[in-house]
């Protein structure tokens, strides 16, 4: 194979929320690539697995915290409480220290086996490849649905993001530091990774179901991460705003020049057209200028907000005697 790279330090990035069942599975199945990679020297000896709690209410933490005693080559932390996934997986990836990371969910969901291709791929010199799924047949049919009619969406407010590629994908390290620097609150990793602008490629994969447990991304969190995605990423919906007092203000034009023909011609009753423009015009210019006042205060809110996004509350794996 040809490569220009060293050797690297893999980290795999891992959120988990309550996921007690699948653990387990997760572990072991990780375990297995890393020593893989490792065989086949694709990646360095300091590779590991690098967990994170979201504030999970069952044993998720226990779990974590008895594999970092249990092999040298896993890390965990814990999140103070349940942040979202987004969140965690950004404590996960500025915790990490490795030459690259992947980042995964702890559900096997996401074919690990793309895990050696993605390596490949960085050693060929790409800095970010993404896991891109080949069929969405595992889903259900509400997923399926809502995932096709979000992407339209974030792509009519003039988000681009790669379709079919969740956070599954491997960064290298001035890629990830790139994303570091994103220090927004509101944030919605597969959006921001397009706009670093390193050598990207994408890996195809076909996604199977849970290995256990359930989704814990309801409808509700669904939606949540698609109104995050949007405000997140586009003032699109500000500009819509305007866009809308700006028609109106042109048909009150109409309906204001309409006014004084009726009111020339006599058939008006009197102080009908000045109610009419009044009423037409002014309601065009509020909504107009409204939508101009929203488009800054907008971009004040998403800048001003430098609240910490996580606290780490324990460490497992760090500086623990082996
Ligand atoms: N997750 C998390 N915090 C949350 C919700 C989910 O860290 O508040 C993790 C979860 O443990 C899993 C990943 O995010 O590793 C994806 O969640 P899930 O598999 O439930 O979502 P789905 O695949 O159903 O969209
Ligand atoms: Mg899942």
């Amino acid at each position: 194979m040809k490569t220009f790279r060293k050797c690297p330090s893999l980290d795999i990035v891992v959120p988990c929320y309550n996921e007690t069942e699948a653990f387990p599975f997760c572990l072991a199945e990780l375990r297995n690539i890393i020593n893989r990679l490792k065989d086949k020297e694709l990646i360095s000896s300091q590779s590991g697995i690098l967990f994170v709690d979201d504030g999970s209410k069952d044993d998720t933490w226990r779990l974590i915290s008895e594999s970092c005693q249990d092999h040298d080559n896993v890390k965990g932390i814990k999140l103070s409480r349940n942040k979202g996934h987004q969140v965690a997986l950004i404590a996960g990836l500025g915790k990490s220290e490795a030459d690259i990371v992947v980042s995964i969910d702890a559900d096997l969901q996401d074919d690990t086996n793309a895990i050696e291709d993605m390596v490949v791929k960085y050693h060929e010199g790409f800095d970010v490849v993404y896991g891109v799924r080949n069929n969405r047949q595992s889903d259900t049919f509400l997923k399926k649905n809502t995932a096709l009619l979000f992407y339209k969406l974030m792509s009519f407010m003039g988000v681009n993001q790669i379709q079919n590629h969740a956070d599954f994908r491997l960064l290298s390290r001035v890629a990830l530091n790139a994303l570091l620097d994103y220090r927004e609150e509101n944030i919605y990793i597969r959006g921001l990774i397009p706009m670093l602008g390193f050598p990207s490629t994408q890996v195809f994969y076909s996604r199977s179901s849970r290995v256990a447990g359930e989704s814990k991304y309801p409808l509700k969190k669904m939606l949540s991460l698609a109104v995050e995605g949007i405000t997140s990423l586009t003032i699109t919906p500000l500009r819509m705003i305007a866009v809308f007092g700006l028609s109106i203000a042109a048909i009150s034009t109409l309906a204001g020049i309409y006014a004084i023909i009726e009111k020339l011609l006599g058939r008006t009753v009197d102080g009908w057209a000045s109610v009419m423009i009044g009423v037409f015009f002014l309601g065009g210019v509020q909504m107009l200028s409204l939508g101009v006042i929203g488009e800054y205060i907008g971009k004040i809110y998403v800048e001003t907000k430098r609240r910490p996004k996580f606290f780490i509350s324990e460490e497992k794996g760090y500086n623990d005697v082996k």
